[in-house]
């Protein structure tokens, strides 16, 4: 008999039959099992934000907060994700470098937690648009500090960044408090960067970070109610990369926590994750269509490429490594042989696993990414081709659910509109 990849009981070949492929399934019971293996150790001051970003599918933001997760967003219609998935205004924080007047008034309007600003000409039009209102904004100001994170996939600060405001900058504001009358200023960000696979240097960036949100929070005569330490923890993924240790990372944490809580009793302390919760649950499950040798190398040509998962391409690195895969209606045969994986993309640059060790592969069979439930297809070149959005799946307590219809002609073509150069009379300037 052969083994097949299964979500709680579901055949894998189930779900491509019931929902077709390529396809996205995310395990209910593994995000539950991510979000608790560290909500259980960890200081219970610090509450734990899920950031979209990573995967914004609504019934996941929505499972993660039956969890106990709070949301960070960052546009107008991960907000509305957020609100609408269930989590109450006061466990939102709004982030991102260019937020429009749009989605700050939508900030103030539903009330939600802070303003993350990261700008001073930001935190003055979000006075303006609070002024405007007869409300008070509050605002948490992001900074980019002075150190760097050492070890990390992608440096978010610590040098020129467009995002924050540079540490010596904010320091010389000690009128800010004065400057802008409708804002509350309330707390401190910092995000250092992403994909930090170090439990030490995750413990030193946050005793780093609230440190320097103390050093501030003296400067600017501002209060401190929140502190915004970021996160940026990291999954592994390919050869020679090993996932965190919740354990020892809580262990280097919590007297951190435990120190900084005991002087701020009445701080909120967050931490902003999104792929370390997200990533382990999903697998990208492709069909393939064709196989074939070309000058002496296997392919297996798939339904699913690069369009919906641009990270398997390699991420942070200029070397072609693999994520995990499989052939996952026949986990049990023993990978003889090497296959280049390939999408239907007309680019030699669609290649999801360059070759990865697997059995001998035949049309018909799924093979499945792990590892891949976030910055999925939001974070892939969807539209090239025009192939869209694949169909998502959740599965949960044993059933599974389409929590995501895959984007069919219509949704692709509907925006476009014709012109017609023989007509006499084409409109112009219409918007
Ligand atoms: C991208 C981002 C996150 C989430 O990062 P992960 O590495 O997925 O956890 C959190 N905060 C900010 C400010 C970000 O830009």
């Amino acid at each position: 008999m052969t083994v097949e990849f299964q979500v709680q009981g579901v055949r894998v070949s189930e779900l491509a039959r019931r929902y077709g492929t390529p396809l996205f399934v995310y395990d209910g019971t593994a995000l539950r099992d991510r979000f608790h293996g560290l909500r259980d150790r960890l200081h219970p001051a610090m509450e734990i934000f899920y950031s979209l970003k990573a995967n914004p599918n609504i019934s996941i933001c929505a499972l993660l907060h039956s969890f106990g997760a709070r949301a960070e967003v960052s546009s107008l219609v991960e907000l509305t994700t957020a609100l609408r998935a269930g989590v109450p205004p006061q466990q939102v924080i709004f982030l991102g470098p260019g937020k429009s007047r749009q989605e700050l008034a939508a900030c103030l309007d539903t009330g939600i937690y802070a303003v993350v600003c990261e700008s001073i000409p930001e935190v003055a039009l979000v006075d303006e648009l609070a002024r405007e209102r007869g409300v008070k904004a509050p605002v948490a100001l992001r900074v980019n500090p002075r150190f760097a994170v050492k070890r990390s996939g992608l440096a978010m600060g610590g040098r020129p960044r467009q995002f924050g405001i540079d540490e010596e900058e904010l320091f010389g504001q000690n009128d800010l408090v004065k400057r802008f009358p409708d804002v509350d200023l309330m707390g401190v960000q910092v995000y250092m960067g992403t994909r930090i696979l170090h439990e030490a240097v995750i413990v030193e960036n946050t005793t780093r970070i609230l440190e320097l949100a103390e050093r501030l929070s003296d400067a600017l005569n501002l209060e401190l109610r929140m502190v915004d330490v970021g996160g940026g923890l990291g999954v592994s993924y390919f050869d020679g990369e090993s996932d965190l240790d919740a354990q020892v990372l809580t262990d280097g944490l919590n007297p951190v926590i435990e120190d900084f809580t005991a002087r701020h009793p009445g701080t909120r302390l967050i931490m902003e994750l999104g792929r370390y919760l997200t990533a382990e649950a999903g697998t990208y499950v492709m069909g393939v269509r064709y196989t074939k040798t070309s000058m002496g190398e296997r392919f297996a040509v798939a339904d699913g490429g690069t369009h919906h998962h641009m990270a398997a391409v390699g991420i942070g690195s200029f070397v072609k490594r693999n994520f995990p895969m499989a052939v996952l209606n026949r986990l049990d045969e023993p990978a003889t042989e090497e296959w280049n994986v390939t999408g239907p993309l007309c680019t030699p640059g669609d290649t999801i696993g360059k070759k990865v060790p697997l059995p001998p592969v035949r049309p018909g069979d799924l093979i499945g990414v792990h590892r891949s439930g976030a910055y999925g297809p939001t974070a892939s070149p969807g539209l090239f081709l025009s192939h869209g959005y694949p169909a998502e799946v959740l599965v949960h307590e044993g059933r599974s659910h389409l929590v995501r219809e895959r984007d069919r002609p219509d949704d692709l073509l509907k925006r476009q509109r014709l012109y017609d150069p023989t007509a006499q009379d084409n409109t112009t300037h219409e918007r």
